[in-house]
């Protein structure tokens, strides 16, 4: 299945000059969404993974159904405010704007090993921010995944310490 066909591009949202990749149109056919997360559980079946963070909002829409037929644990990464107990903190840029990212210092134990997964990858900020959040806590960082990434916005070289996983690159 064509996967990059089913993701809507708006222009200038939410700023002019964006052009936005809407996947609400994958999520609303069942087959394709299911073929997303079919694509990441036959990548990651095999491998050790204990934790798959999710980050907010979107990213919670790809890992907790992919945790789910892992059998792992999913975790959220969370804007500011949102989580309840004691936090860990990081502030970094967007492709439009700045944001402040948390995730829960019990989240996970001490050297579990961890899947990072987000709708898409821009620059690269928002997924540096949760890697950083995630060191933090004692995980190991197995890969950083994503449904789409804007190849041309270079967001690779920022995270040139970590292995990369996109279903499709756009150049
Ligand atoms: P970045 O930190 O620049 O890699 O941005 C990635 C985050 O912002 C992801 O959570 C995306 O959902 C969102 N995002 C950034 N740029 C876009 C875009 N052009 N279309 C849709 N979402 C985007």
């Amino acid at each position: 299945m064509n996967l990059e066909e089913k993701i809507r591009t708006i222009k200038d949202f939410p700023k002019e000059g964006i052009e936005f990749k809407d996947i609400t149109t994958l999520l609303k056919d069942p087959e394709a969404y299911q073929a997303t997360i079919q694509k990441f559980v036959e990548r990651y079946q095999d491998q050790e993974i204990d934790v798959v963070v999710g980050i907010e909002a979107r990213g919670f829409l790809v890992g907790a159904p992919l945790a789910l037929e892992l059998g792992k644990s999913f975790v959220p990464a969370r804007k500011e405010g949102k989580l309840p107990a004691e936090v860990v903190r990081a502030e970094y840029d967007l492709e439009y704007g700045s944001n402040i990212l948390e995730i829960h210092k019990d989240a996970l134990e001490e050297g579990q090993k961890v899947l990072i997964i987000d709708d898409l990858l821009a620059t690269g900020g928002t997924v540096k921010a949760t890697a950083d959040l995630i060191q933090e806590i004692g995980g190991e960082i197995v890969e950083l995944a994503f449904l789409l990434e804007l190849g041309f916005l270079g967001g690779r070289d920022q995270l040139v310490d970590y292995d990369i996983y996109s279903i499709i690159i756009e150049d």
